[in-house]
């Protein structure tokens, strides 16, 4: 399979330099040039085969060409041999035909763990077989960095370094970073805040000299490699739920527009996908452009869901690129309005199939702590603030009864302890397996906000 950019002008790739590009030098994003179909009758077969056959099944033909079938079935074993649930993705009936995917069950208790995990096994795999080593630089407001800092602790060829906002991400997301004990991992605390985290990244992947020297790479959200490893668990619960035979619904809590372009993705293999229900919390640029056509940014309002804080989501590209019939140059110009003028308008016929695949919905702070508290005495669940937003939107929308709704559980409820206690009165407690983080050890680096003193520490720190 080979990786076009969605702006048209960077070069062709195949999926192990596309994964390791991150994003494509004409700064667009990599899709597939074409996206291979799965037949009825196959998908059929994935019932009851397991979390990891299907995981192969599903991504091998994007892969193909680049890593072989049984380097590809080891490095899925090895991503999820770690999580704490033996069907990975299980599913929760929360009502007659309703449904939550529950994707918190690998190391760091949220959704991001199926992506990192395996694309710290991809990395290792490639990077191996070149000779090759990377720096992996982020800048993260919580979920992000300890997600690949689990992927990549120990790891030979990637040293890891994650900076965070000094003093502003939640106690069990700042342990969860600093107590790994591996030496190529490097949690680094930036007096600053997120915005200063992010912008102290760009630079260093923009001085060209600096970030050749350290061969610089990133695993943000844009990652092909990580949408691709997202689709699976689209497959995983259709299947349960009677696809191929009947069509299912997705409700996905929404910032960046991975996890749901994952989902368009499996819609667009086969998957008898009926409705995918963009949800977002009041920052709700994407909700706004289902309504009205219109892609406007405004500033970001903290929420009690802070994964979705975001107002540009770097993925709605690839979905704008499809909207667009593949027009790399229509998409420089709407990322350009974007920049310059802070929107654009979706073109009509874009517009139209926007709203043929998707709904959407939106929950402000309040519904968002009703729908917990109402979750938790309903169905005696107790889900996380982003979990709710999607549980919020997909009752809104709910249209067909008979056709099943999937909302993703994008995060356990102890990773958000005090909204979640109280919204619904009681305080959720660490799963056993990450109780340990409570007392061991931290170890972070303090770091000025100055782009000098941080490539200083890179320098020193990191294996070459
Ligand atoms: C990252 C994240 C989201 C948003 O996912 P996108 O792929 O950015 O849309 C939702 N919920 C949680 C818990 C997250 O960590």
């Amino acid at each position: 399979m080979r990786y076009v950019s969605t702006r048209g002008q960077a070069p062709v790739l195949g999926f192990d330099d596309a994964m390791l590009a991150g994003l494509a030098r004409d700064g667009g994003l990599y899709v597939p040039e074409t996206v291979p179909q799965i037949p009825a009758h196959e998908i059929a077969d994935l019932a009851g085969i397991g979390y990891e056959r299907t995981a192969f099944a599903v991504m091998q033909p994007f892969v193909g060409g680049t890593i072989s079938d049984a380097e590809l079935y080891g490095a899925i074993e090895r991503a999820y041999a770690g999580f704490a649930h033996a069907a990975r993705a299980p599913l929760v009936q929360i009502g007659e035909n309703d449904w939550i995917l529950e994707l918190h069950h690998g190391p760091t208790l949220a959704f991001k763990d199926f992506a990192m995990q395996l694309i710290g096994q991809l990395f290792e795999l490639v990077l191996g077989r070149r000779g090759q080593r990377v720096t992996i630089v982020g800048a993260t407001s919580g979920d992000t960095g300890s997600a690949a800092i689990e992927a990549f602790r120990g790891l030979d060829a990637v040293d890891v370094f994650i900076l965070y906002p000094h003093g502003r991400v939640s106690e069990i997301q700042r342990r969860q970073m600093t107590t790994p004990t591996e030496a190529n991992v490097h949690a680094i605390a930036v007096e600053g805040d997120f915005d200063d985290c992010q912008a102290l990244v760009k630079a260093m992947f923009n001085d060209h000299a600096f970030r050749d020297e350290m061969s610089l790479a990133a695993v943000n959200s844009i990652n092909w490699a990580r949408v691709l490893a997202q689709v699976v668990y689209y497959f995983t619960a259709a299947v349960s739920l009677g696809a191929p035979h009947r069509p299912v619904s997705f409700s996905v809590p929404t910032g960046n527009f991975g996890d749901i372009f994952a989902g368009h993705v499996a819609k667009r293999m086969g998957l008898p996908i009926d409705r995918l229900v963009i949800a977002t919390n009041r920052n709700d640029i994407l909700h706004r452009t289902v309504t009205t056509g219109m892609h406007v940014k405004e500033g970001v309002q903290p929420t009690i869901s802070p994964s979705m804080d975001i107002q540009i989501s770097s993925n709605f590209e690839r979905l704008l690129f499809e909207l667009l019939d593949r027009d790399g140059q229509a998409v420089i110009n709407l990322m350009e309005s974007l920049r310059q003028q802070g929107g654009f308008a979706l073109p009509e016929t874009a517009l139209a199939r926007l709203r043929q695949e998707f709904d959407s919905g939106m929950a402000t702070e309040d519904e968002t702590r009703a729908t917990i508290a109402a979750m938790r005495e309903v169905t005696g669940q107790v889900i996380d603030p982003h979990t709710a937003v999607g549980v919020k939107a997909a009752a809104d929308v709910r249209g067909n009864a008979g056709t099943p709704m999937v909302v993703l559980g994008t995060a356990h409820a102890a990773k958000f302890p005090d909204a979640v206690g109280q919204a619904c009165g009681v305080r959720p407690v660490l799963p056993a397996r990450l109780a340990h983080i409570e007392l061991a050890r931290e170890r972070t680096t303090v770091v000025p906000n100055d782009l000098a003193a941080l490539q200083a520490l890179l320098r020193q720190e990191a294996r070459r």
